[in-house]
C-alpha cells in the first residue's frame, strides 16, 4: 500500500450529503463532506471504504461498509456509489430516503484492497462487476493521469461486467478514463448483446480472461471485486495459468 493514510478526524464522523447523482435506475452516488468543517475530513487510499452507521432505520442501529468511488486526489469531498440490493435494508433506504443536507455517521477509512507500489507488479489488472466496480473506479480516477510515476502502476486494465446498458455505473468517467494512454477499460454486458456498440457479451469466463489477459502474464498484479462466483472463477483461472497467489487480490462485498 501507499504510505498509511493519515487521519484528520478520529472515531465516528458526521458527514453531510452535499450532492446525489443518479448513476442508473438502481444506483446512486452520494457526495459527502464534513458536516461542520466541510471538505473531506479524512485521507484515504483508492480502494478503501467507510463503515456507515444508521441509528434510526430500524429499532437497532445497523452498519454497512461502502467503498469510496471517488479518488483521494479529488479534493474536498468523498463519494460513495450505492447499488440497491433486492430486499436489502440499508442500500434501499439510502437510495429512497437519504437527501441532500442529511448527515450520516461514518467510520474510516478502512481496508487494504489498494494498489501497493512496493509489492505490486507494474501492470494493474482489475476485474469488477456491478457495485464491485467502485474500488476500481477510484483507482482508475487516482492513477490514470500519473501512470508510470512513483507510487502508481505503469498500465491499468479493467474488465467490468454489467447486466445491460441500463446498468453502466460511473460510465461517463469510465469512457473518459479509457481514452488515457496506458488505460484499457473493457465492458461486458451479461444480459444484453450490444457487440455492435463495442461491448463484449456474456459473463466473464475463462475464454474471455485468456483472450484479454494473456498479454499481461508475468508483468501484472490482479484484483477482483464482485459476485463470489465470478471472483472464484477468476482466481481459479489465474492459478491455472501459473499466476502466483501473491499477485492475486480479492475484496468481498458480502458483509
Ligand atoms: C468492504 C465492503 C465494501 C462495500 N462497498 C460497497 C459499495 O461501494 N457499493 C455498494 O453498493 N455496496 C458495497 N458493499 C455492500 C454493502 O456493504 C451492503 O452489503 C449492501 O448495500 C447490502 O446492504 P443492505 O442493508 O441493503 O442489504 P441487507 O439488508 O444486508 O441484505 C443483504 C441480503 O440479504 C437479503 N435479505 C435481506 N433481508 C432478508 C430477509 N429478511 N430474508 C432473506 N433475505 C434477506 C437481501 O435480499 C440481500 O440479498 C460493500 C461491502 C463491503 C464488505
Amino acid at each position: 500500500m501507499n504510505a498509511p493514510a493519515p487521519r484528520r478526524k478520529k472515531g465516528w464522523m458526521n458527514l453531510e450529503v452535499t450532492r446525489i447523482v443518479d448513476e442508473t435506475w438502481d444506483t446512486k452516488t452520494f457526495y459527502l463532506e464534513d458536516a461542520v468543517d466541510k471538505g473531506c475530513p479524512f485521507d484515504y487510499i483508492a480502494g478503501q471504504y467507510l463503515t456507515l452507521r444508521f441509528n434510526d432505520i430500524t429499532e437497532r442501529p445497523v452498519a454497512r461498509s461502502y467503498t469510496m468511488s471517488s479518488s483521494p486526489s479529488q479534493a474536498g469531498f468523498s463519494a460513495l456509489t450505492i447499488k440497491r440490493v433486492e430486499g436489502g435494508l440499508v442500500s434501499n433506504w439510502m437510495c429512497d430516503q437519504l437527501k441532500v443536507g442529511d448527515t450520516v455517521k461514518a467510520l474510516g477509512p478502512i481496508g487494504k484492497f489498494c494498489f501497493d507500489p512496493v509489492k505490486f507488479r507494474p501492470h494493474l489488472v482489475m476485474l469488477g462487476a456491478g457495485s464491485g466496480v467502485t474500488p476500481f473506479v477510484s483507482m482508475a480516477r487516482e492513477y490514470a493521469d500519473r501512470l508510470g510515476t512513483p507510487g502508481a502502476p505503469e498500465k491499468m486494465t479493467l474488465l467490468v461486467a454489467y447486466r445491460s446498458k441500463l446498468d453502466l455505473i460511473c460510465w461517463d468517467d469510465l469512457v473518459v478514463l479509457n481514452k488515457v494512454p496506458g488505460v484499457s477499460i473493457i465492458t461486458t454486458l451479461t444480459r444484453e448483446d450490444a457487440r455492435s456498440e463495442g461491448f463484449l457479451h456474456g459473463r466473464p469466463d475463462d475464454a474471455m480472461f485468456r483472450e484479454l489477459l494473456k498479454v499481461t502474464y508475468g508483468t501484472s498484479s490482479y484484483m477482483t471485486c464482485g459476485p463470489e462466483a465470478m471472483m472464484n472463477q477468476f482466481v481459479d483461472f489465474l492459478k491455472a495459468e501459473n499466476i502466483a497467489p501473491e499477485d492475486i487480490h480479492l475484496e468481498s462485498f458480502g458483509n
